[in-house]
Parts: structure tokens; C-alpha cells; sequence
């Protein structure tokens, strides 16, 4: 028996397919299979009918740090330049604990359910107490959310030449040793994994070389994915030029890290030669169109670099640059950045779409599984609401209608083939009682008590 059927739906299957008046059937945490309905449908315990709305896979968030909407829209910060920002929030940040992180990334992770995301990676690179990325896998075990977590941290200080405190910086032995309890207690590479880790010194102007190397070489021994910030903002190439006498990607070369297991965070201020050579060795590139634009630093060109053959996803990447988590958002801004950039005809709906599908999933290495609605992916799926409002007159083409109207936000959000956003609203009998902690929490980190 079907455990879900979801009828008279729009389907965006993936970049190839789509199903004007089409139905999709969930068993066991799987697409179980797609069609149109002069296909009769198998029957189902469950039939959600979609009439009207869009369905797509969930959206794929391959850039955050899930703890900082324990400081949104921090006032004394909001007009700083990345660096001043990271040196505002840093005394802050060093009052997290496992009762933060445990909120923040619940919270995070509904948050991004509601704006259509299904799974997120999230790079943690703050851990003034032990234990934390646990705190991430309980929570995203209570709700139910497919979470790739990033071992994140920072192993340089300001007195040798970085950026954090000395008090926020831990010794490569101590990362390391957490890296490998991480991968063993939680990292599922089997299929349909619920779980798993990657490693993710921060950026090569906050991270030692010895982390580098050291994380390149566990990555190899547990066949595990990199991550890190790269080339984000242009006092990185000073920060690099007196640290290493070269470029950030050159660094990232010699580092060993350019391959096709790694996955960089922003890439805003490569030279056409660099990105040419991240393309040919298989890295991928997640823009963060929102982040970008708020902190007022450049966004990565992702027309270019999809045509140059590189996998390019999509991140919120905060939320403290951002403020939100909206992986539609994200999405839109990603079109409006193609086109301001390009003109009008390089870039739809669609094409923005692919990029916070296929190509997040391509980012985490999991194409094979999620970002697509393919007979056999995971059922993670989501049927699109916005106000007939805001739809009115919107009738010739549903995926550009979902973009460029809206806002559009999850009617119903399903991961793993179980409903986690019902009728727009998140199940989760706990999450009352979360956000209260929440925002204790909040004010004990921005010292507001
Ligand atoms: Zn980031």
C-alpha cells in the first residue's frame, strides 16, 4: 500500500521533466512513482490533493550556520563590512552553549521547512564548549529533517594572523579528535541517510594549514566531504597575499583541496582562470544571493560558472548576514542576480530552481538522491502556497508564476515521506515552548538581561 498519493499537482519532476496534471506516490520514505492522470494512480492511505499548486522537490540549502539567528538583525552590526561584522558578533557568539545550539538549529531547521527546504547543510565553526554539533543531530532527529552537518573551525587567531579571538580558536588536535567522534557517531553514508558530516575548517584566513592538510587527509581515510568559505570578500586576498604570498584559490590548491569532494561557500572573487581550473578538478560553488547582497560584497556569477561545467547551489548563509532562512527567497534572489547580471533572457525560473535542486544536491554529493523526484528519490517534496492574490492572473506557467509572484512559502513540506509542514503550519507539538527558550537564550547571548 501507498503510504501517500499527492494528485492534480503541477510536478517539476527535475530539469528535464514536468507533469502539468500529474500525481506522485510516497511509500516507505521513497518516490514510489510519478504520473499523469489519464494514468490511473495507486491507491494510497493517504491522498493530499494539490489542485492548482506547484509540487517540487525540496529545495537543497548547501550554505548556513544555523546558530546565528541567535543574533538577527543585531543593530550595532547591521552596516558593517564582513570582517568589522564577524569581529561585532564574535563576543557574542562566544556565549553559545548546547542549550543554543540546540534551539537556534530547531528553529533554523522549521524555519527552512517552511520556506521549502528539505535538507540543509548547516557549518557550525564557533565551539567555545564541547559537544555541540550533537545538539544539531537532536534536534534534527526530533523533527525529522536530513541534515549534513559541517564540522566547522577556526584554528588561527588574530595574533597569528587571522581574524577571531584567541579565546574562539581551538588547537587542530582538539578538532580533529571531535571530527572523528562526529563521523563515527553520526555520519550515515548508506542511501537515504537521515544524518551526515562533513568537515569544514572555516577560511584559509581563519584556519591553520595544518588543519587544512589534516582535514584533507581524514576526509580521504573516511571518505567524508570538504567545506570551507573561499575568496568571499576582498580583504581575504590581502589576509592571503601576507599570510601565504598568493591568491585564495592558489592556496586552496596547495592545500590538496581542490577536488571533486569539496564544496566552497560564496567564491565571489576568483580570477576566469581560477575558475576554470575549480571547475576541471569538480568543485562545487554555492552562491548566497541575500548574504551577498546585504553585506554588500559581490555574489559569485552562477550563470558563468555553470556554463564553465561547475555545480552551483544555493545558500542562506546565516542567519545574521541574512536574517532569514528562506530557501525560496534565495531562489528568487538568485534569478534577479542572473538577470541583473545578464539580461532577461539568460535566466528564468528555472534555471534558479535547478540550482537549489540539483545543484545543492550535487554540492553534498547526494544527486543521486535528493533535489530531483525521480521513482526511487527520497520523498522529500513540497507543495507550494501563495495567496490566489498574489497568483491572480498568473495562468500560463506555474514554475515561473511560483518565482516570480509570491511570496510563496510550503503549504505542505514532506521529508523522508512524512508531512512535516501541514496546511502551512509546522507539526511539531514542541516548537512553542522552543521558541521561548529561544529567545531566553537570544538575549543571554546579545547580554540583553
Ligand atoms: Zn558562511
Amino acid at each position: 500500500m501507498i503510504d501517500i498519493l499527492i494528485c492534480d499537482a503541477y510536478l517539476y519532476i527535475d530539469h528535464e521533466q514536468e507533469i502539468p496534471d500529474g500525481w506522485i506516490a510516497i511509500e516507505k520514505g521513497r518516490v514510489h512513482s510519478v504520473g499523469s492522470t489519464d494514468q490511473p494512480p495507486p491507491t494510497a492511505a493517504r491522498v493530499i490533493s494539490a489542485r492548482g499548486r506547484l509540487v517540487t522537490p525540496g529545495l537543497v540549502n548547501a550554505h548556513h550556520h544555523m546558530y546565528q539567528n541567535l543574533t538577527r538583525s543585531y543593530a550595532p552590526a547591521t552596516r558593517m563590512p564582513l570582517f568589522a561584522w564577524l569581529q561585532a558578533l564574535y563576543p557574542l557568539w562566544a556565549g553559545l552553549d548546547a542549550d543554543c545550539v540546540y534551539v537556534s538549529s530547531y528553529v533554523a531547521m522549521v524555519e527552512l521547512l517552511l520556506g521549502g527546504c528539505t535538507t540543509s547543510m548547516d557549518h557550525l565553526f564557533i565551539h567555545p564548549r564541547p559537544r555541540l554539533v550533537d545538539e544539531q543531530f537532536r534536534a534534527a532527529r526530533e523533527i525529522g529533517f536530513r541534515l549534513y552537518a559541517t564540522r566547522g573551525s577556526m584554528t588561527r587567531a588574530q595574533e597569528d594572523g587571522g581574524l577571531p579571538p584567541i579565546a574562539l580558536v581551538q588547537d587542530e588536535d582538539t578538532v580533529m579528535a571531535d571530527c572523528e567522534r562526529l563521523v563515527a557517531t553520526y555520519h550515515d553514508p548508506a542511501p537515504g541517510a537521515m544524518g551526515r558530516v562533513a568537515l569544514g575548517p572555516v577560511s584559509l584566513f581563519s584556519s591553520s594549514e595544518r588543519i587544512m592538510r589534516e582535514s584533507l587527509a581524514m576526509a580521504e581515510r573516511l571518505g567524508l566531504r570538504l567545506h570551507t568559505h573561499l575568496a568571499e570578500d576582498m580583504a581575504e586576498d590581502d589576509c592571503c597575499l601576507n599570510l601565504y604570498g598568493c591568491t585564495p584559490t592558489e592556496q586552496f590548491e596547495r592545500m590538496g583541496w581542490a577536488s571533486p569532494r569539496t564544496w566552497v561557500a560564496h567564491y565571489i572573487y576568483p580570477s576566469t582562470s581560477e575558475i576554470d581550473r575549480i571547475a576541471r578538478a569538480g568543485v562545487g560553488v554555492v552562491q548566497c544571493p541575500s548574504s551577498n547582497m546585504m553585506i554588500g560584497g559581490g555574489s559569485a556569477d552562477a550563470l558563468d560558472m555553470r556554463e564553465r561545467g561547475i555545480h552551483v547551489g544555493l545558500g542562506c548563509n546565516g542567519s545574521a548576514t541574512t536574517d532569514h532562512a528562506s530557501m525560496w527567497m534565495e531562489t528568487r534572489n538568485a534569478m534577479l542576480l542572473g538577470r541583473a547580471g545578464h539580461g532577461p533572457q539568460a535566466m528564468g525560473a528555472r534555471e534558479a530552481l535547478d540550482m537549489a535542486t540539483r545543484g545543492g544536491a550535487a554540492c553534498l554529493g547526494w544527486e543521486d538522491e535528493i533535489g530531483h523526484l525521480r521513482p526511487g528519490a527520497c520523498a522529500d517534496l513540497v507543495i507550494w502556497h501563495a495567496s490566489d492574490v498574489a497568483l491572480a492572473g498568473a495562468l500560463t506557467d506555474p514554475v515561473e508564476g511560483w518565482l516570480r509572484c509570491g511570496p510563496a512559502v510550503a503549504g505542505t513540506t514532506i521529508v523522508a515521506g512524512k508531512v512535516l509542514v501541514e496546511n502551512g503550519e509546522p507539526v511539531m507539538a514542541a516548537l512553542g515552548d522552543v521558541l521561548r527558550e529561544h529567545a531566553r537564550q537570544a538575549r543571554r547571548i546579545q547580554q540583553r538581561d
